[in-house]
């Protein structure tokens, strides 16, 4: 069905986690193609609800739609923004609008996750039965899946050759940020559409305010910009200390596409030239290496879709037998284990939808093999807290963590909370600022505060298990699973 007022052809750049009109590939295309250019969101409620999308990403996604809605006027590319329930709805609401509005072309930036991809197909044929093309970008990494393959052609499975082939490939051919700022010509329907000033209405989920974190470019740009003029140095000095602010936080940005990992690496390597040598010991090469565990995970992802069903890349730790303990789960959920600094990041999450690296690898190791929970429990809890939810990287931090990934931490290998309190948050001033029971206990015993309290006043739990018994019943519950196979 062709509306009736559309007499021109146009394309379409179809926008989902890459909200930026600065380098951003499938946009530069669709205005590469000289047509009218109209530009769709598509809020998927009932979806973001079954991937576990947090409240507070949706409403920092709500507020960059704001200012990206500005960005594409300046080009003369209105931003029209839908809701449908689900994948489905939206295919045929996509298929539906391209009939309406005389679309020749959609063009879209690739989503590595199953679903997406499966959503996207399904597009490309129902489009293709009406003469439309669909165009699909590479866009959401610095280099492309299935371009760091082994000599067998494999995907590396363990993250630091992997890292050195990235870099070897990077340096013959780097890739650099792309931005076109040209305006596209108008069409009656885009004018119209550009003309109406109606704001952009709720994306129908819940919200909690994300107002911390910035939206508009500059100051994005600018947080980019500061962090390696500022901290990058010494990055790999401060990274692990969550009461020193010595990471970017451009996480959240990263997973919006309010920011793009090419943008990262090149103002890294223009302030830093050298960080694409490999040296533990310089801040720079140390903060690269972070961007390129987020090449891993997504690459990862992309290559083994079972990654996006609940499946762990291990194939023996499907058999361990995880313990199904809500009281357990729900104490580790409300920051109240009585290990102090597992407390203060479980409380700092649900507060702020933040938590440090750091943090989230000591929260995820005490789930999993303190509480022998099952590690989904805690990557879904975590997909509906953080604002930085990324289903690739989360789901490879958790993996990592529960020693079910691959490159994980081997199973044996369990961090013994306390001690990673004392290393890393030596005074205790992150776990004071979040659990506010414990601000009188001295120093020497933040981290063990019930040995302080002999008078048993505090009003703090008691720890929930014993570090040492629970260590070995992990390890047991490993090499029962490895004799399973
Ligand atoms: P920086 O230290 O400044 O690093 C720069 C960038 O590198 C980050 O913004 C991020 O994009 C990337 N990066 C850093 N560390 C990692 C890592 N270990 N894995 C993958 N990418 C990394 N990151 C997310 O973006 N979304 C998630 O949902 C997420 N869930 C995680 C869950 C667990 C259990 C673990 C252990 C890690 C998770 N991470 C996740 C990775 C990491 O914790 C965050 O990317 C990091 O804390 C973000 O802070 P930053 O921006 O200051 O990072």
């Amino acid at each position: 069905m062709t509306n009736a007022n559309v007499n021109e052809d146009h394309v379409i750049i179809w926008f989902r986690d890459d909200l930026r009109t600065v380098d951003n590939t499938a946009l530069n295309h669709a205005i590469e193609t000289g047509l009218p250019v109209i530009a769709l969101f598509v809020a998927t409620p009932m979806q973001w609800h079954e991937h576990h999308v947090a409240a507070i990403q949706v409403d920092f996604i709500h507020r960059r739609l704001r200012v990206l809605k500005q960005q594409l006027a300046v080009l003369n590319i209105p931003l029209q923004v839908m809701q449908c329930n689900d994948f489905s709805e939206s295919v045929d609401a996509i298929a539906e609008y391209c009939h309406q509005h005389r679309v020749v072309h959609v063009f879209v930036n690739k989503q590595y996750p199953l679903n997406e991809q499966l959503r996207d197909e399904k597009l490309g044929v129902l489009l293709a039965q009406s003469g439309i093309k669909q165009s699909l970008f590479d866009d959401n990494y610095v280099l492309e899946p299935e371009t760091i393959l082994n000599r067998e052609g494999e995907l590396f499975k363990v993250f630091t050759p992997y890292r050195n082939a990235w870099i070897k490939r990077f340096s013959a051919e780097p890739s650099y940020p792309v931005t076109t700022s040209k305006e596209v010509v108008l069409s009656d329907t885009t004018s119209a559409m550009l003309a109406d000033s109606t704001d952009i209405q709720s994306l129908g989920y819940p919200v909690i305010e994300s107002v911390l974190w910035p939206v508009d470019e500059e100051a994005i740009l600018q947080r980019l910009d500061t962090f390696c003029v500022t901290k990058a140095q010494d990055y790999h000095q401060q990274r692990d200390f969550p009461a020193i602010d010595g990471t970017s936080c451009l996480s959240p940005f990263l997973a919006i596409g309010a920011l793009s990992a090419r943008q990262c690496v090149h103002q890294l390597l223009q302030h830093f030239p050298h960080a694409l040598e490999v040296n533990k010991e310089d801040g720079a090469f140390t903060w690269l290496n972070e961007i390129i565990w987020r090449e891993f995970y997504g690459h990862l992802l992309h290559r083994y879709p079972e990654l996006s069903k609940n499946h762990p890349f291990q194939e023996y730790t499907q058999y361990v037998c995880w313990q199904d303990n809500p009281t357990l789960l729900k104490a580790w959920q409300e920051g109240k284990t009585g290990f102090p600094i597992v407390d203060a990041a479980m409380r700092q999450l649900r507060a702020t939808g933040w938590m440090h690296n750091r943090l989230r690898m000591i929260t995820a190791s005490f789930l999993t093999k303190d509480l022998l929970c099952d590690w989904r429990a805690g990557e879904q809890w975590f997909m509906q807290h953080l604002i930085d939810g990324d289903f690739a990287s989360n789901n490879g931090g958790w993996q990592w963590a529960a020693s079910t990934g691959t490159d994980s931490q081997p199973y044996f290998r369990v961090f013994n909370p306390t001690l990673q309190g004392q290393r890393f948050d030596p005074k205790g001033d992150f776990i004071r600022t979040w659990v506010k029971e414990l601000a009188k206990v001295p120093d020497k015993y933040i981290h063990t505060p019930h040995q302080w309290d002999s008078s048993g006043s505090l009003d703090y739990p008691l720890p929930i298990v014993d570090h040492k018994e629970a260590r070995l019943l992990a390890i047991e519950a490993f090499k029962q699973a490895k004799a399973v196979m």
